[in-house]
């Protein structure tokens, strides 16, 4: 049978923003395909335990929670197809195309999310080394670092998270910490301070990666001294954020200077059928909890878009 190429909404993107706003588009009775270019859960797969997500008191793995949504998305009948959503057009009229790997799909809403990357220290070596010693996933490759001494990159939320995990592992685990405070939540910051292998770089930039199969050195430099030094260390892992993906969405949708794309309160953008939800959003906070409720929002929003447009 040929694909379905029509839908009333699509969404763009499978982490928590996007099945949330799967669960209430499909309950509402509207037509949804959900498109995810990589794995469900989006940043939250690789996250291997969640503290503050609600109604988890022992808390829940970051995978397991992605799974649990995607369930209660496909029980109430979104259609999930793993591509990556390479474009959007908006010159038929009404109807606005996603372009994708796999052929165009068309719809009347679309609800944008998950448009995140990775954020790279872009220093020498960083990229050569990248599988050999550099890692952006402490939970994915955390155990290949047994008694052996890492170094992270970061001083937020994730940063502390992976540090702690990492320590369960590794010999020594230093934090390189771009300021001399932590952006992380207190909770963590305490865990972090109380870990006797985790210890501080402050004020501390990484300017090289160095070795010769794997990552032996890394070179620093003190942002307030100036003074350079090395450190040794059989892994460095990058946990500096992430940054939004949204260069194709340029001359179509209002970005802000960090490329947010800037929306309402209800998740509206400037063009009428186009929601966005999550991180992918110019705003404060970016949790899990957040991104759950703004997809319920923009699903709610979709809803009556195309009641009052089209009556549905
Ligand atoms: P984040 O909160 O944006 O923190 C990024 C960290 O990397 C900051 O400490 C920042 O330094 C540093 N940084 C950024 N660019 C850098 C660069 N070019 N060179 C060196 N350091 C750099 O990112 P995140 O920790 O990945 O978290 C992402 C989002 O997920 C956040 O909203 C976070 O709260 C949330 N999250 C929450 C939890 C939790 O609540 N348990 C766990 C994980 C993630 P500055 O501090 O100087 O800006």
């Amino acid at each position: 049978m040929a694909e379905k190429r029509n839908y009333q909404v699509i969404i763009i993107g499978g982490g928590p923003a996007g099945l949330t706003a799967g669960i209430y588009t499909a309950r509402a009775g509207l037509d949804t395909l959900l498109l995810e270019r990589e794995i469900i859960g989006g940043q939250i797969a690789n996250v291997e335990h969640l503290e503050n997500y609600p109604g988890f008191p022992e808390g829940i793995g970051g995978f397991e929670l992605g799974q649990l949504m995607q369930q209660q998305a496909e029980k109430y009948g979104v259609k999930i197809i793993y591509t990556e959503a390479t474009g959007l057009e908006l010159s038929g009229g009404n109807n606005k195309v996603v372009k994708t790997a796999e052929g165009d799909f068309e719809t009347k809403a679309v609800i944008l999310t998950g448009a995140a990357k990775r954020r790279k220290l872009g220093v020498p070596g960083e990229a050569e080394f990248s599988g050999k010693g550099v890692s952006y996933c402490a939970t994915c490759d955390g155990p290949l670092f047994s008694d052996l001494a890492v170094a992270i990159a970061g001083g937020g939320n994730a940063a502390m998270t992976e540090a702690l995990h990492l320590a369960r592992f590794a010999s020594r685990v230093t934090v390189i910490h771009r300021r001399d405070q932590l952006r992380a939540t207190a909770i963590l910051q305490e865990r972090a301070f109380a870990e006797p292998k985790i210890n501080f770089l402050w004020d501390t930039g990484i300017e090289k990666v160095e070795g010769e199969d794997f990552v032996k050195l890394l070179r620093l430099k003190n942002f307030k001294t100036g003074a350079k030094s090395t450190l040794e260390v059989a892994g460095l892992f990058v946990s500096i954020g992430f940054e939004p993906d949204t260069a194709y969405l340029k001359g179509i949708l209002a970005l802000d200077n960090e490329g947010h794309i800037i929306t309402n309160n209800e998740m509206e953008t400037a063009v009428p059928g186009i929601f966005v939800a999550g991180d992918t959003r110019s705003k404060l906070a970016r949790q899990v909890v957040t991104a759950a409720g703004d997809g319920a929002t923009a699903a709610i929003s979709a809803e009556r878009f195309l009641t009052e447009q089209f009556g549905k």
